[in-house]
């Protein structure tokens, strides 16, 4: 079998994050580079500063969204399934299930097969593209959920029990913390599966990221600015971020239920920290099952973990007879991807 250091010839860890030497790139860098590939829009993975910059066409637009239209020196759109030949390196993203546009790179050199995932779930969700399995010799996955104790809910339960508070308590507003991008998208999707018709009520920094979702072809049904309600909206469904689950702001609705949605309100301090008082685990990482699925399925011999809870399932991939190696890359806070 080879051994890391095979590996190490063309794909490392450097200062700047995860570097394909042949290729002359990084994948999600914490710093700017020459040349990056982003697996999705997220923060802790997409930064501004970058000479060139690859992604989907669905990052690109997220990028330029949040971090302005010139936040790389140039933009090259590449879409799931294409293959782009950069070298003796072949490049081809795949969906990773996580948000809007979020890819797993897929590296092929000399022979040898690298899937760098990227953020990733394997539930369905409405707002993205399916977790696409990609067969591999080495997989990096990241391990944001990576202790035995996180096992997700099934959304639909998760949303079945806040449309059940809304029964119980008709007349209170349900306020919902829910990150700007992704999370807060995929709730209203998943209430809208549920057959939830009712206008989605945004506090206005929700509302951008949720025009481009539409815009870029999320159906996300009727939603509207707390801003323009005509009343202190009793009875309705108000998405807000998490930090103004607390503040003054929602002062302004009729005695809010506070509803938080995160893959970490399995936690129960962190439900009462962030004063969710109907904590919803909705996840858009995999959890403990998934992680150990997914390594198992891509058949990968080697396994590098990114960035969450790299020791226990270093640990883990050791007891599947594989090699796992905690790469300790810096920048990543996973700060709006829960
Ligand atoms: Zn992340
Ligand atoms: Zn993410």
């Amino acid at each position: 079998m080879p051994t890391i250091d095979a590996f190490e010839t063309w794909l490392r860890p450097d200062a700047a994050g995860l570097c394909c030497i042949p290729g002359g790139f990084h994948v999600d860098p914490a710093r700017a580079v020459e040349r990056a590939i982003i697996t999705h829009g997220h923060s802790d993975h997409a930064r501004s500063g970058h000479g060139a910059v690859l992604a989907t066409p669905e990052t690109i637009a997220i990028m330029q969204a949040r971090l302005g239209e010139t936040c790389a020196g140039s933009f090259q759109a590449l879409r799931y399934g294409e293959t782009l030949d950069i070298g003796d390196v072949a490049l081809r993203l795949v969906p990773a299930g996580h948000i809007l546009g979020s890819a797993q790179v897929v590296i092929e050199h000399k022979g040898r097969r690298a899937v760098v995932s990227g953020d990733y779930k394997r539930a369905p969700d409405p707002t993205a593209a399916p977790f696409e399995l990609v067969r591999c010799d080495l997989l990096v996955t990241e391990a944001t959920f990576g202790l035995p104790v996180f096992r997700h809910e099934p959304d639909a339960r998760e949303i079945g029990r806040l449309l059940a508070s809304l029964k119980a308590f008709p007349e209170r507003t349900h306020v919902i913390g829910a990150y700007s991008l992704g999370k807060a998208q995929r709730l209203i999707a998943l209430l809208r599966a549920a057959g939830y018709d009712r206008p989605v009520w945004l506090h206005g920094a929700l509302k951008p990221m949720c025009d481009l979702y539409v815009r870029l072809g999320i159906d996300l049904g009727q939603i509207a600015l707390v801003s323009d309600a005509p009343d202190k909206l009793p009875g309705e469904i108000v998405l807000c971020p998490p930090s103004a689950l607390k503040d003054r702001w929602s002062r302004r609705l009729t005695d809010p239920v506070t509803a938080y949605a995160s893959g970490w309100m399995r936690v129960r301090a962190r439900a009462r920290q962030v004063g969710a008082e109907l904590p919803l685990v909705i996840s858009d990482h995999s959890d403990w099952p998934e992680l150990i699925q997914t390594i198992a399925e891509t058949g990968a011999e080697e396994v590098w973990v990114t960035h969450g809870r790299e020791d226990a399932l270093v640990h883990q991939i050791g007891l599947m007879g594989k090699r796992g190696r905690a790469l300790a890359l810096l920048g990543y806070e996973d700060e709006d991807g829960e």
